[in-house]
């Protein structure tokens, strides 16, 4: 299986991405300097985002 090795922007990481990640197609078409987010910080953003829409407890 083909891999292109992609920088995370969120945590600066290098991981290779495998043919099958939905993102591969996007990164094939930057050679240069591929760019994603990678799953652990895509859980991170998703996770935050849900907490935001909750309502604040007091403390
Ligand atoms: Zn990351």
């Amino acid at each position: 299986m083909k891999s292109i090795a992609a920088r995370c922007l969120m945590c600066g990481k290098t991981f290779d991405v495998a043919e099958d990640h939905k993102d591969y197609s996007k990164l094939e078409k930057r050679k240069d300097q591929p760019t994603f987010v990678c799953d652990m910080c895509g859980y991170k953003i998703r996770y935050e985002a849900d907490e935001e829409q909750k309502p604040k407890k007091p403390m």
